[in-house]
C-alpha cells in the first residue's frame, strides 16, 4: 500500500471510530477531557486536523523546544466540546495527548 493510500486509510478508519464515539457520547451526555503534554508536543497540527470536534488548536505561545505546542479547547469556537473518540491521541507522533473521559 502507497503511503498516500496509508494516509487516507487511516483517516477514514478514525473518522468511522470518531463518529461511533460520538453517537456513545450523545446518549451518555458524557464529554472528554484532553491532556496535551506541552514540552513533547512538536506543534505539527495533525490532532488539529484531525479532530472531529474542532476542540484541538495551536498555542501562541512557544513551549521549552522552540515549538508552538497544541492545545485543547474546552468549548470549540462552534460550541462543539470533546467527545473523547482518541482520534487526537492516535494521529500524535509523538505520544503527547491523553484522553479522559468526564
Ligand atoms: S478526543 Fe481528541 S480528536 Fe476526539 S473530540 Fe476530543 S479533542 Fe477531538
Ligand atoms: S499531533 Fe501531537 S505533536 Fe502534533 S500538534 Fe498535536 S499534540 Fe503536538
Amino acid at each position: 500500500m502507497e503511503l498516500e493510500e496509508k494516509i487516507t486509510f487511516l483517516a477514514v478508519r478514525e473518522w468511522v471510530t470518531a463518529q461511533k464515539a460520538m453517537k456513545k457520547m450523545a446518549k451518555g451526555k458524557k464529554r472528554g477531557k484532553i491532556v496535551v503534554h506541552q514540552e513533547l508536543c512538536k506543534g505539527c497540527g495533525l490532532c488539529v486536523a484531525f479532530c472531529p470536534q474542532n476542540v484541538m488548536a495551536i498555542s501562541d505561545t512557544l513551549n521549552q523546544m522552540g515549538y508552538f505546542p497544541a492545545k485543547w479547547l474546552d468549548k470549540g469556537h462552534n460550541g462543539k466540546t470533546c467527545v473523547a473518540c482518541a482520534t487526537c491521541a492516535i494521529m500524535c507522533p509523538d505520544a503527547a495527548i491523553e484522553v479522559y473521559l468526564e
